[in-house]
């Protein structure tokens, strides 16, 4: 048996009086794409980011490859950190770098990575996310999509074992949405193991092996997407897919 990429157990995180999460336990499996759906406000955004402990649990444990992340020190949740890549629905990008170097950066500041070799593998992630003729250019003069699909390289430069994704979409004019779900699509059947939160329903139809339906604070359902989409089992699913279909 391989073991989990990700395992979460009786997570819970509050700020304050809010109990934004409150009882999860899940398993993300090497390869598996999981896609996060649920109401705004519901905490996805906030579970996602104590996957890599960007927020700290107010209980529960995290663990990554079988290591508890909620135990170590912080040095050693960096170096596991690494290993998770992590898109948001803004950039972030550098501004006053190229894409090339927005992309070189971490594999040589944080892993050591020559700048011949960081070159060499920001030059293929280029080429992957369709962007090669694009290496010089600064981000203000990339559309979103193309600043997004950036985004996604820098990530892939770490060589992640997992990516995170959060709305990458949802910022974007409607055409360029396309060609975000596309490479991510791809990176879905090239193997990569993802955690996708996104309202884009067709990519969860599509390409999710598990839909993971989170409301109140916890995950209602965990299903395949034609279970959920089709026979959805709680009230507030139902209630939540009859607004948006
Ligand atoms: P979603 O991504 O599903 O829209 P979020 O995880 O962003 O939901 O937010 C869930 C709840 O947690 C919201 O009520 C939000 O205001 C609250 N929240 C998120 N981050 C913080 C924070 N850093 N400090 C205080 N409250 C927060
Ligand atoms: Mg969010």
């Amino acid at each position: 048996m391989t073991k989990p990429v990700i395992e979460v157990e009786s997570l819970a995180k509050s700020f304050g009086d809010n109990h934004v999460l409150k009882d999860i336990t899940e398993k993300v499996e090497p390869g598996q794409v999981i896609v996060v759906i649920g109401p705004s406000g519901g905490g996805k955004s906030t579970f996602l980011r104590c996957l890599n402990l960007l927020e700290t649990p107010t209980s529960g444990k995290v663990a990554f490859e079988g290591q508890d992340l909620t135990s170590l020190d912080s040095k050693s949740v960096d170096s596991l950190r690494e290993k998770m890549g992590m898109v948001f629905q803004s950039f972030n990008l550098f501004p006053n770098m190229t894409v090339l170097e927005n992309i070189k950066l971490a594999p040589m500041k944080v892993k050591g990575v020559a700048d011949a070799e960081a070159t060499k593998t920001a030059h293929e992630l280029l080429q992957r996310v369709g962007l090669e003729d694009h290496a010089e250019a600064f981000p203000a003069s990339l559309s979103g999509g193309q600043a997004q699909r950036v985004a996604i390289a820098r990530a892939l430069a770490m060589n992640p074992e997992v990516m995170l994704f959060d709305e990458p979409t949802s910022a974007l004019d409607p055409e360029m949405v396309g060609e975000v779900l596309n490479v991510m699509q791809e990176l879905a059947q090239e193997g990569m193991t993802m955690v996708v939160v996104t309202h884009e329903m067709g990519f969860a139809k599509e390409v999710a092996d598990r839909v993971w339906f989170m409301a109140d604070g916890y995950i209602q359902e965990n299903n395949t997407p034609d279970e959920f989409f089709n026979h959805p089992q709680t009230e507030r699913a139902k209630d939540f897919l009859s607004k948006i279909i």
